[in-house]
């Protein structure tokens, strides 16, 4: 591959590289043109019954033998390509925005490019880079091992094989089957355990994965179950207005002379115009307009989800279980206090400043045994840890790797001591820590002692005093009796009582036949040499999150592998348990059957000295019981229990790859209050969404009724001509208009509404919740018929006849119909924005709300005093004074939907009360 072992590529041969071999991918489907998307617009049904609408003007115009152009084909051909249009637009924003969250949420693969350990997306891999392995990596191509410490692959992608498997440098003898070829990783596996170093030999389709790519699902797009209900509810309401145009139609050709082909055409024609525009066909893609942007917001604020239905469920959220180091806390780990045979130690300082300075006040430990041991637990402990602590160049230090690690190596500076422990001992081997062991060891070779080989351990310290047998008393070593293990448990007490973390430090030399790859075996009889308690101060922004959360209706449950103590003060401190609580531990867990895991979850809030497959059962006893579930991880072995939570949520900055892979939302800030952000901005989606609901299916049921009472009460307000015939309130190209005008825009806007305040005071929405309930189709019943009546009235007021006599022509008062109708749906775009609450509170907050009802205005002007679209539209001018009238028969609409949210209000306090109860 002509790589460079220590140096890997350079720059310049891996573009010519990724020039050769394209990018790193698996396509199975060629890419779509952005055409494709614009042709598929016209594949609708509703398309074809506009079609219907242009033959029928055709003939129409045909028959009529008109010298003059086919206008009104020409506007709904028109119309047809500006709905295609507007559809397009809408859809390729949406998919924009979808691609734009996938490349934040792309793998990544960590390799050696001219010498620098770098961290790029794995798509640009190419053959010959330098790969570097590590715990929790997604491997990114198939590569060749040239190192592999302790390594273990999940190749159950690939094999099937659900264990992972050992991997080395060996050669292979002769060919063997893919599951047994130990010396390689392959695209798409995981790294269990271990590191290693290895050399890409195959990239994208070349790939073994590349090789069954074509049999792998490939994803179908994605449909929320939003997305269903609402493509469910548009059909439905489809049937049902195409049988109310059927009817209108049946019923005006029956009821009226019609003597024409022209005649029976115009029906007709009105007929299909009715359907087109009463059928909320806008609705799907206003959605997922809706849901991406959503989307995008989300990431803006560090949240970043990666399917759309994700911000749905987390409008539902109803728990959330969250770790508590690095997401609760800092991570800013300073050490506080020392604990050992001979007494309390205090560090004093400042520890830890997010630039990583030291200040040298320092230590001032008394002198004596405590001193002695109080180097070797913080020597021992730095010893065995991987962090780095490094001074730049402006004399700031930096902490390179754990925080708790570095933490041992800042104390240690303290102590002034550092410089000659790295020149004296010499690592040459670890066992590594996992969150289910709680420890680790490293191995060291002491060159100022006779190059004795010694184990030092550093970990949890109930874990860490079960693998002790001696103490450390000033230079002595004694056996630990009970009374000294008493002491020891004692002193973690006392320092997890003050919410410290705590961590212990065991020693032991090993003899000469001892075999230092032996691993865990080599974690006995060790000698306990003391803990120190190590503060880590809860993010400032968490309490209130917490509380706000609590308010919502959200449980909060800590889950931690940190000492019961330690986790249930931060607990109290930041108001998830009250006092004296307590937490349930991992062990305990062990002893609960499924019965008994399931009452005791109901209570439990605090989880301590958990391993990671304890969260699973936790999130499933949760599920059981109806809730959805929100949870964190950042280990390798999280991402079962992240899987199945409803929201498997990972760490963006101390998480591992292939949790990142398992979540459905990424935390960039690993900042808890981030979650809490991201389920207020899910709720406030899904009011939304409920919003342009209420107002496009209200507008609509306003067309539909208008068309629908005209025919039906013709009689009444005098819609009949002299030979006793239907006159239709609206022309078939005026209905296209409304629809046209009224209904994208203030529907998208109003997806894009600012949340109201109230979002995080109710209860979770229940999934099984239908996104409109009775109350809300009750709502658009009467908002559609208010809109109708006001319509009609004003048809009614201006020609002679009917309950009002007036004396206008047909076009004016068909002119004036048609505007007021236009002006009802903005009036009901104002109103329609909640649900309960005034219009008048923050009714100028949405910008493209009122961008789009302007627009609106000013188009519906043009129609009315434009000559060209008055012939175009069959409108004429109105006065001054009609234009009153239309904006006062318009507004009726609002001022009814606004009395009967007071009478909701005044009906309902009631039901805040009984919230409030519920909560507290
Ligand atoms: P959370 O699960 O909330 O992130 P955590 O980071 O404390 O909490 P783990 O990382 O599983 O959870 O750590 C569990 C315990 O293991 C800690 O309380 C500590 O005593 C010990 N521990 C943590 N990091 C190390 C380490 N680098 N070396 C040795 N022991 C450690």
């Amino acid at each position: 591959m002509d790589t460079d072992i220590c140096l890997g590529l350079s720059n310049a041969q891996a573009q010519a590289r990724l020039n050769r071999d394209g990018p790193n991918v698996l396509r199975v489907q060629p890419v779509k043109p952005a055409w494709h998307y614009l042709l598929a617009q016209f594949q609708d049904p509703l398309v074809y019954l506009l079609l219907v609408a242009v033959a029928i003007t055709l003939a129409i115009w045909f028959l009529s033998d008109s010298r003059d152009w086919p206008v009104d084909a020409l506007v709904i051909t028109l119309i047809v390509l500006a709905n295609a249009f507007l559809g397009f637009f809408q859809e390729t924003r949406s998919q924009r925005a979808v691609a734009a969250l996938a490349k934040l949420t792309q793998t990544t693969s960590s390799i050696i490019r001219d010498g620098a350990l770098t961290r790029i997306p794995s798509e640009q891999l190419v053959i010959g880079d330098l790969l570097v392995l590590a715990e929790g990596d997604s491997v990114g191509a198939d590569a060749r091992l040239i190192q592999a410490n302790a390594l273990q692959v999940l190749e159950a992608s690939l094999t099937g094989e659900s264990e992972a498997v050992s991997k080395n440098t060996t050669c292979s003898s002769a060919e063997v089957p893919l599951a047994e070829r130990s010396n390689m990783v392959f695209k798409g596996t995981a790294i269990a355990q271990g590191t290693g170093l290895g050399v890409v030999t195959a990239v994208g389709m070349a790939t073994e994965v590349g090789g069954i790519a074509h049999l792998l699902d490939v994803t179908p797009e994605e449909v929320t179950p939003l997305q269903k209900e609402v493509r469910a509810i548009g059909r439905m309401l489809g049937i049902a207005i195409l049988l109310i145009a059927a009817v209108v139609v049946a019923a005006v050709l029956m009821l009226t002379d019609v003597h024409t082909v022209d005649d029976v055409l115009r029906v007709l024609l009105l007929g299909v115009s009715l359907a087109v525009a009463a059928v909320p066909e806008g609705l799907p893609a206003v959605l997922s307009l809706v849901l991406a942007f959503g989307m995008l917001r989300m990431a803006r604020n560090k949240a970043i989800i990666k399917r759309l239905s994700s911000v749905e469920t987390l409008g539902s959220a109803s728990v959330i279980c969250t770790d508590k180091t690095g997401t609760l806390t800092r991570s800013e780990m300073t050490i506080q206090q020392t604990m050992t045979a001979s007494g309390k130690g205090v560090v004093s300082g400042v520890g830890y400043a997010p630039q990583g300075q030291i200040h040298h006040q320092d230590l001032p430990m008394s002198g004596g045994p405590v001193h002695s041991e109080n180097v070797l637990l913080l020597r021992g402990g730095s010893l065995a840890g991987n962090a780095a602590l490094t001074q730049q160049e402006d004399g700031t230090w930096v902490i390179q790797g754990d925080p708790t690690e570095g933490a041992f190596l800042v104390a240690e500076r303290k102590l002034d001591a550092p410089a000659r422990s790295r020149e004296r001992f010499e690592r040459v081997a670890e066992i590594p820590f996992t969150s289910d062991r709680k420890m680790m060891s490293a191995l060291v070779i002491d060159h100022e002692r006779n190059d004795e080989r010694l184990l030092i351990s550093k970990g949890a310290p109930d874990v860490l005093l079960q693998h002790c047998t001696q103490v450390q008393v000033g230079m002595d070593v004694v056996p630990l009796t009970d009374d000294l293990r008493a002491k020891a448990v004692a002193d973690v007490n006392e320092l997890s009582g003050a919410a410290l973390r705590t961590l212990s430090v065991a020693y032991r030399p090993l003899s000469p036949e001892e075999d230092v790859t032996a691993g865990p075996s080599l974690e006995t009889a060790l000698v306990f040499i003391g803990t120190v308690g190590i503060s880590d101060p809860p993010r400032e922004e968490v309490a209130p999150a917490i509380a706000e959360a609590r308010r919502a209706g959200i449980r909060i449950i800590m889950i931690t592998g940190d000492h019961p103590r330690t986790a249930a003060r931060i607990a109290e401190d930041l108001g998830i348990i009250q006092a004296g609580a307590g937490a349930l531990t991992g062990a305990d867990l062990d002893k609960l059957d499924d019965a008994a895991l399931a009452e005791a979850v109901k209570s439990t809030s605090v989880y301590a000295r958990v391993a990671p497959s304890h969260k699973l059962r936790i999130v499933d006893a949760l599920q059981a019981q109806g809730h959805v579930v929100a949870m964190t991880g950042d280990g390798v072995n999280d991402a079962p229990a992240l899987k199945s939570a409803d929201i498997g949520i990972a760490m963006g900055i101390t998480g591992t790859e292939v949790t990142r892979q398992a979540g459905k939302m990424i935390l960039a800030d690993d900042n808890f209050a981030t979650i809490v952000l991201a389920v207020r901005e899910g709720r406030g989606i899904l009011d939304n969404i409920r919003k342009f609901l209420r107002y496009l299916l209200s507008s609509n049921m306003g067309e539909v009724l208008t068309v629908f009472l005209a025919v039906v009460g013709a009689g009444i307000i005098g819609l009949v001509d002299e030979k006793g015939g239907i006159i239709l309130p609206l022309l078939a190209t005026q209905i296209l208009w409304i629809n046209l005008i009224t209904d994208a825009a203030p529907a998208i806007a109003m997806g894009l509404d600012p949340h109201s305040e109230d979002v995080m005071t109710r209860s979770p929405r229940k999934p099984t919740d239908r996104i409109i309930d009775t109350n809300m189709w009750v709502g658009v019943l009467q908002v559609g018929l208010v809109m109708a009546l006001a319509s009609l009235l004003t048809i009614d007021w201006m020609l002679p006849g009917g309950l009002i006599p007036g004396n206008e022509s047909l076009v004016l008062a068909r002119t004036a119909c048609f505007t007021v109708l236009v002006l009802a749906q903005l009036f009901n775009a104002l109103s329609a924005r909640s649900e309960s609450a005034s219009a008048f509170i923050g009714l100028f907050a949405n910008q493209w709300l009122w961008g789009a009802i302007v627009l609106a205005m000013i188009l519906q002007i043009a129609v009315v005093h434009w000559s060209p679209l008055n012939r175009a539209f069959g409108t004429s001018a109105l006065t001054l004074s009609q234009w009153g009238l239309c904006f006062a028969m318009a507004s009726t609409v609002f001022w009814f939907s606004e009395l009967r949210k007071l009478v909701l209000r005044l009906r309902s306090p009631w039901q805040e009360k009984d919230l409030c109860q519920k909560l507290s």
